[in-house]
């Protein structure tokens, strides 16, 4: 039977060594994300040993974060809602996710779900030959990575991820080093000329799983979206980009 939600891996993170995990959610029960779409798998890449909400609290995310400056205990303007996160965690630790396998491969590929590579967490914590067969038998997918410029990132995943950037100059040298971008600006700022606004901040009825733009290393155009979200996010985020 078809269940909700998968184990897909558990190991060492690809950024500290430390032991994390990654679930796959959403192949009955439709996401209630307004902007990613009601039919895209969602996946969440989360330390082993600590409750996500405590671990970005005590910095203690290294290994499924990286050096995101938007973590909470860098600049704290990160867009996800741990809370919903923590019982993600907690179904992993009480063993009721089931093990993903060959049959699941096989309804992914039957009924092309689309992928959010990295719902929560850096994909590339991951190796990428975990997360490949998983994208082939997709087809589809959006993902964004932080450590595009890590000595360790696997140059493959070009193909697969946008650089996430926050700056103009860090757009450049990512878009240099062959990525396409996907910076978040403050509200009022202004769009660079290689860049178009994300569609779902254009028109909020285009929703990622029709929309697909963020698939990587193509001639489609680097995308810029603003920051949203609490009050208090958008202005530390606003201060962050005011500093560089
Ligand atoms: S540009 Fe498209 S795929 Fe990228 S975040 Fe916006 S709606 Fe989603």
């Amino acid at each position: 039977m078809l269940e909700n939600s998968y184990i897909v891996w558990e190991g060492a993170s690809l950024l500290d060594s430390s032991p994390i995990f990654l679930v796959l959610t959403g192949f009955v029960f439709p996401s209630s994300n307004r902007k990613t779409g009601r039919f895209m798998l969602q996946s969440w890449i989360l330390q082993q040993k600590f409750v996500p909400t405590f671990a970005a609290k005590e910095g203690r995310d290294f290994g499924v974060c990286g050096n995101c400056p938007l973590k909470m205990s860098n600049i704290n303007s990160c867009y996800v809602n741990l809370l919903p996160v923590n019982n993600i965690y907690r179904k992993y630790a009480a063993g009721t996710y089931p093990k993903f396998g060959a049959n699941e491969i096989a309804i992914l590929e039957r009924y092309r779900y689309l992928i959010r590579i990295g719902s929560y967490g850096d994909p590339t914590a991951v190796p990428f030959e975990v997360w490949e067969p998983l994208i082939l038998a997709s087809n589809k997918w959006t993902g964004y990575t932080h450590q595009w410029s890590h000595t360790k990132t696997d140059p493959r995943w070009k193909k697969y991820l946008m650089a996430s950037v926050q700056t103009q100059a860090e757009a450049r040298v990512a878009q240099n080093q062959g990525w396409r971008t996907f910076r978040i600006i403050a509200p009022e700022a202004p769009l660079n000329e290689n860049e178009i606004l994300c569609r779902h901040t254009e028109d909020d009825r285009v929703r990622c799983d029709e929309c697909r733009l963020c698939d990587g290393n193509s001639s489609k155009p680097n995308i810029a979206d603003r920051i949203h979200g609490l009050n208090w996010k958008v202005s530390n985020f606003i201060k962050y980009v005011n500093q560089q």
